[in-house]
């Protein structure tokens, strides 16, 4: 029997970090925006499609970005803010996909392989594109194809915001006049010996016999021969949830200061407590562990009522230090773990008052996320216990 016809979709989110901040400051919008690390020494994450035009790439050293592009604006916001809307669009696609993979952030396989006896898949795909842009405003382009090596190019020739089917049959003469280095892998040593050998294009690359390609190139010169054909194997695993959430502190110097090792776990407790909201979960079980100088290390967890509360989250924290910490031994390594996470949607009535306490957080969390994580603490600490 002949194996069905595969369908994959490979979506993926325009320049994803500078759309979510154009967002968030509109004024950005139509602007040569970057987002990366430092000026001195980080490197870019992101770029908007105008700093493109001035050779600003991902991965360039923000230094050469800057002599390329002076004007540019850069923004660095808050992962909180990415990791929500990668989140969203992860929930979009899930909610109607048969079977996907989160292969980052930003970039979504979906295998609809036996699906077009019950839809058509190009269809499909533009309807949850639609969605997906009018529901979180992001820009978003897809590819398909018979499977996800194609599925990836399509995905970029359609950018930006844009989409293309590569219909099955037609992946030889869709590569043919691509630049041999658009095939991942082929970097600037193998780019070299193929251009000597007179192959600039995919194309050339069928030209040769594939023995004489194995000899030239090993085994490489095989894989290349099939990848030109338009052959790909690579499935589509699928995506699971992050399991846990947690944070572990190493001190400067060991402690066996009360006061100092309670306020730290405070504030880890806090930092968690603030990462599952941003990835707008509940949390069934605290755990916490200490290591001390020998590097004895224990750990214990409790299960508590599902929450995002900090304000349930320290106390349980608390107890359990009490109940592991061996008094007056100093301490090399504090951390906190929040497990059996869930979404806000299917236990949002698990709680008392959830509405109110989501809108309060919510905030919280929005000046942490303008001002920094920091920026609230002090008064958190201040107010203990009435939030
Ligand atoms: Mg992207």
């Amino acid at each position: 029997m002949q194996s069905p016809q595969r369908y994959i979709a490979h979506m993926d989110l325009d320049s994803f970090f500078v759309s979510v901040e154009v967002l968030n400051d509109p004024s950005l919008k139509g602007k040569a925006v970057i987002v990366g690390g430092s000026r001195e020494r980080g490197v870019v994450s992101t770029c908007s499609y105008e700093a493109r035009k001035f050779g600003v790439h991902s991965a360039m050293p923000m230094k050469k970005a800057l002599q390329l592009c002076p004007h540019a604006i850069l923004a660095r916001g808050t992962r909180g803010e990415y990791s929500r809307y990668s989140r969203w669009v992860t929930d979009i696609i899930a909610a109607k996909a048969p079977l996907f993979e989160k292969a980052s952030i930003d970039e979504f396989y979906i295998d609809l392989t036996g699906m077009d006896k019950y839809f058509d898949p190009y269809q499909w795909a533009i309807a949850l594109r639609e969605e997906i842009i009018e529901k979180t405003q992001l820009p978003i382009s897809f590819g398909l194809a018979t499977n996800k090596m194609i599925a990836k190019i399509a995905t970029d020739m359609a950018k930006p915001n844009g989409y293309l089917f590569v219909q099955p049959g037609m992946e030889q003469t869709f590569l043919a006049p691509m630049p041999v280095n658009k095939f991942s892998g082929v970097g600037e040593h193998t780019h070299n010996a193929l251009k000597e050998m007179g192959i600039f294009f995919i194309g050339d690359i069928l030209k040769f016999n594939i023995n004489d390609l194995e000899k030239k190139l090993g085994k490489w010169g095989v894989d290349l021969y099939a990848k030109a054909q338009g052959m790909h194997h690579g499935t589509v695993h699928s995506y699971h949830e992050a399991k846990s959430i947690s944070t572990e502190n190493t001190f400067q110097e060991n402690s066996a200061d009360m006061e100092f090792l309670l306020r730290e776990l405070v504030r880890m407790t806090e930092r968690v407590g603030y990462e599952l909201r941003q990835d707008q979960k509940l949390t069934g079980c605290i755990a916490i562990k200490i290591r001390y100088p020998d590097f004895e290390t224990t750990s214990r967890q409790t299960t508590i009522n599902f929450t995002f509360s900090d304000d349930e989250l320290i106390p349980a924290a608390i107890s359990l230090f009490h109940q592991l910490y061996r008094k007056g031994k100093p301490v090399r390594l504090l951390g906190v773990r929040l497990s059996e996470l869930t979404n806000h949607a299917l236990q949002g009535s698990l709680f008392d008052n959830p509405e109110k306490k989501l809108n309060l957080y919510k905030a919280i969390d929005d000046v942490k996320n303008k001002y920094g994580k920091t920026a609230l603490q002090k008064a958190r600490v201040v107010k203990k216990g009435s939030i």
